[in-house]
């Protein structure tokens, strides 16, 4: 097997090129609307008629001729109108106001809404106060100004959350279109490892907390979660859960990439007739990681059939120390479990903040440290959480980013503006 160790940068573009190829999900669920929140919006939310559909005022106040009211001019208050009313009296005429509530249609011939707030009235005679000047489409939200009938509101490919219920439902849409889930396979590998129930550990062994991890940040993103059995480091093992992760949507291995005697996953997915995309990247934590996809056979065993011809299943190897995968998982498993989702945007999200204290360089490695935003208003800081290394989960758990530092040879400095990862 050919060795395939790429920057960071790198490791990210061969795993979209991979992730964009794939074709859309090919069957849609019909959902209750708010069934579908985190899914995947399967066909796009078209306008049912004009956003608004009617020139809304945005505000309490009378509704006018802009020409009309000027200073030392006075009209005279003919009526009254509410939100979830209509005026059904004449068009208004030179001379006349209407009073109008936030949210009410303005009535014929008016052509502006001047506020309450810059008005004088007094026995339903209306002038401007000082030293206001009123102009036509003020504080009026014009009829299709937000979306015409028959746009797209909504693509397909959306993740749903609030802001996508709330414009589906002021389409009137009850019923939507998602995507099925992609169906993740999650494999914990190790002869240390237990369970949480019904084992208590001798002092060597340690829970398996990988899984669990995975799962929820799986189940997060939207994809259905499987815990199968943890493999033991055994070429039997790991063949066996290897044909059974190969099944599902994909797999995703914990532990077992590194060099060690007893690193056995490598090995295994080869056997098995694997093609390796990526076996390893520049980063830390995470460096060991594998990418790539095995025969969806289904078949405890070596490939006896070679080239095989297809279907495949991608997957990924993370070497089990437990922020190495959840990194792992934020770089370059969301992005995959997004677009195997029918999701458009799948690219790890990141943003900008100053350092607030000064870190010492690494010429070889993009680090991805456990990190804390403080997202003061006026000043956005992040800081490294002090760490013993890529196991420390309780360091990752007062965590609430992590920081990028590129590989390069100058300490980085305080105020320095850097790449924080969001998780
Ligand atoms: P490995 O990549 O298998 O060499 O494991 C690296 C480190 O991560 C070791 O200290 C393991 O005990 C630990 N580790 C491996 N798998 C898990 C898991 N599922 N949960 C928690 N820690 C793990
Ligand atoms: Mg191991």
């Amino acid at each position: 097997m050919a060795e395939r160790i790429l920057s960071y940068e790198q490791a990210l573009e061969e795993v979209l090129r991979h992730a964009r190829a794939l074709a859309v999900p090919a069957t849609q669920e019909q959902v209750a609307l708010h069934d579908a929140l985190g899914r995947v919006l399967a066909a796009p939310i078209i306008a049912p008629r004009d956003h608004p559909a009617f020139d809304r005022s945005t505000r309490d106040g009378y509704a006018v001729r802009a020409e009309n009211l000027t200073a030392g001019t006075s009209l005279r208050v003919v009526g009254s109108l509410r939100a979830g009313e209509a005026w059904r009296g004449a068009a208004l005429s030179a001379g006349q106001a209407i009073e109008i509530m936030t949210g009410a249609p303005l009535p014929p011939g008016a052509n502006t809404v001047v506020m309450i707030e810059h008005v004088l009235v007094e026995n339903e005679i209306l002038r401007l106060g000082p030293p206001r000047k009123v102009s036509a489409g003020d504080h009026i939200v014009a009829r299709g100004s937000e979306a015409r009938s028959g746009d797209v509101v909504l693509p397909a490919g959306r993740r749903i959350g609030a802001a996508e219920i709330a414009i589906a439902a002021s389409c009137g849409t009850a019923q939507l279109a998602i995507y099925p889930q992609p169906k993740i396979a999650i494999i914990a590998t190790g002869d240390e490892l237990v369970e949480l129930n019904p084992q208590q550990p001798e002092p060597w062994q340690i829970y398996n907390s990988n899984t669990h991890a995975l799962a929820a940040l799986v189940r997060r993103e939207g994809g259905f979660a499987g815990r199968l059995q943890i493999a033991r480091d055994t070429r039997e093992d790991l063949f066996e859960r290897i044909a059974q992760g190969s099944m599902w949507d994909l797999t995703v291995l914990s532990g077992g990439v590194s060099m060690g005697k007893h690193d056995l996953v490598e090995g295994a997915l080869a056997e098995f007739g694997a093609e390796f995309f990526l076996t390893g990247a520049r980063i830390q934590p995470g460096k060991p990681i594998v990418f790539g996809r095995v025969p969806k056979s289904g078949i405890v065993g070596p490939l006896e059939k070679k080239p095989w011809p297809g279907p495949w299943t991608y997957f990924f190897g993370l070497p089990g120390n437990p922020i190495s995968t959840q990194v792992c998982f934020h770089l370059f498993i969301a992005p995959l479990l997004r677009a195997l989702g029918g999701e458009t945007e799948i690219a790890p999200r990141f943003t900008e903040a100053r350092l607030a204290e000064p870190v010492r360089a690494n010429a070889d490695l993009t680090r991805f440290l456990p990190a804390e935003l403080t997202s003061a208003y006026d000043a956005v800081s992040v800081r490294l959480i002090g760490w013993q290394g890529s196991g420390d989960l309780a360091a990752n758990a007062r965590a609430n980013c992590y920081c990028v530092l590129p590989p390069r040879s100058e300490d980085f400095a305080a105020g320095e503006t850097v790449r924080v990862l969001l998780r």
